[in-house]
């Protein structure tokens, strides 16, 4: 029971709870507490002019001119706290270093605004923006925002915007950002109407392997199956850094009893890997959303072969899709090419053999960049033989070697550098770009 000061016990007992929102009750209550420690002060960075706003100029169009807003260096910091006091909610959504998250929305935002603006009223590049919206609104189910969200967003988004302007924020960049926010969250709202299934799924974790110092495999049970396509990623959110949702690839077909396999490397300097890799255990919880990404073994007639280049935890889309082919009376041939810095990191090597001993369509190349595993690795499992030997190269390096192959379908999973430096140098050698796929970082 709490006793406003100056009441009797009997007055305190008879009050319902509500009587507390009576502000006078609320008032009373608070009068001797000092609260200004707690209170903004008057200095704060977000209210206090900038000594140097981004100049806008009236001749660049509005929507120009709000790009130059959003891509100002110091735009994402003043976001980040804008947005952490607008709603307490955002606190997760939105962390202190917020500079990954925040950093998409730029790179985003300016692609829609300046796409928008070179339109110059064609339809299908206005289309494809609203689009992209969509396909992010029906993402974000995952993080159960609510119309208060989005407008609680959009405030701290115009009040950034009008104070990194200054005295440059008129009545047409007010008006052209509303527009556009309008735009956005509806197109958000259509996306995430438009999902299938739940937004999030629970998981455990019910084994943790270590096949090297810097990989985990980490299987787990999910509360419901989680349908999702081989060769999809699934958004995951994990207790080991709150709020922070990354891509994972399950290294198994979805199944009727909710077992997934992801394998996670720990990514130096990352947010989330390294306390992943070295936190996970037995009995965590996990949340997963929704399945995305379109890597595909393409079957339309004629079917051509597939050439499959994994890097390191890449591995993991690539053989499940293998493994949900062997589920086919009939495929195409495949040549993997699986690679690591040494060779003691070819992990999953194990697996895959195993696969290609009753798989005559599978041939497995593995590559490492060093031919030695370094003294500070300790002690490596020995790896099985492989019909061919392994080489040593860079993965590039290793499989341009061999020629373009100009007549395979190209499946490619690994880090962003070995996404970029394979795509160039198959392109090099000749193979076609449209015939190489892989999820974008
Ligand atoms: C479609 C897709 C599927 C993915 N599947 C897997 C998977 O199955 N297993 C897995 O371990 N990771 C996977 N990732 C990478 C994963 O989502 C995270 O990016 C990675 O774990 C790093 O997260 P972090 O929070 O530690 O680092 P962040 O804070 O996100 O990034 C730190 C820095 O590391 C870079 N970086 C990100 N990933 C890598 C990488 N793999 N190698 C080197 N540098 C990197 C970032 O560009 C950034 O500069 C996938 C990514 C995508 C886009």
């Amino acid at each position: 029971m709490v006793r406003i000061p100056g009441e009797n016990a009997d007055d305190a007992l008879s009050r319902t709870t509500d009587d507390f929102s009576r502000p006078s009750d609320v008032e009373r209550l608070v009068s001797d507490i000092d609260l200004s420690p707690y209170l903004d002060r008057a200095d704060d960075p977000v209210e206090a002019p900038l000594p140097d706003p981004v100049p806008v100029s009236t001749a660049t169009p509005p929507l120009l001119a709000l790009r130059d807003l959003v891509t100002d260096p110091r735009f994402t910091d003043l976001f980040a706290r804008a947005l952490r006091e607008a709603d307490p909610d955002f606190r997760e959504l939105f962390p202190r270093d917020a500079s990954g998250v925040l950093g998409e929305f730029v790179r985003a935002m300016s692609w829609a605004l300046e796409t928008v603006e070179n339109a110059r009223g064609d339809e299908a590049e206005v289309a494809q923006v609203v689009e992209f919206a969509r396909h992010l609104g029906a993402d974000h189910r995952k993080l159960e925002l609510s119309t208060r969200h989005h407008q609680r967003f959009g405030e701290a988004l115009t009040s950034t915007l009008r104070h990194l302007a200054g005295p440059g924020w008129d009545d047409r960049l007010s008006t052209t950002l509303g527009t556009v926010y309008r735009v956005l969250t509806t197109a958000l709202r259509e996306g995430a109407a438009a999902g299938h299934g739940p937004a999030r799924v629970g998981a455990t974790v019910v084994e943790v392997l270590r096949p090297t110092r810097d990989v985990v495999v980490v299987r787990l049970i999910s509360d419901v199956m989680v349908d999702y396509h081989p060769g999809q990623h699934l958004s995951v959110l994990t207790p080991y850094t709150p709020g922070v949702w990354r891509r994972f690839s399950p290294a198994m077909p979805a199944n009727p009893a909710g077992q997934i396999e992801f394998h996670v490397r720990d990514v130096p300097g990352g947010a989330l890997s390294g306390s992943l890799v070295r936190g996970v255990g037995v009995g965590d919880r996990w949340v997963l959303a929704r399945p995305l990404g379109l890597l595909e073994v393409d079957r339309t007639e004629p079917v051509r072969d597939v050439l499959m280049i994994a890097g390191g935890t890449g591995i993991a889309p690539l053989r499940c899709l293998l493994m949900d082919m062997m589920r086919h009376g009939a495929n195409p041939r495949v040549h993997l090419f699986y690679g690591a810095r040494h060779p003691g990191d070819l992990y999953d090597l194990p697996t895959l053999v195993d696969l290609a001993a009753t798989a005559p369509w599978l041939t497995i190349q593995p590559v490492s960049e060093e031919d030695t595993d370094p003294w500070w690795a300790g002690a490596r499992q020995e790896l099985p033989r492989t019909l061919h030997r392994r080489q040593t190269g860079t993965l590039v390096d290793v499989v341009t070697g061999w020629g373009s192959w100009a007549d395979r379908q190209v499946l490619l999973a690994g880090s962003p550098e070995m996404l970029r430096a394979t795509v160039r140098g198959m392109v090099a050698v000749g193979t076609p770009r449209e015939n190489i796929s892989f999820d974008r970082p």
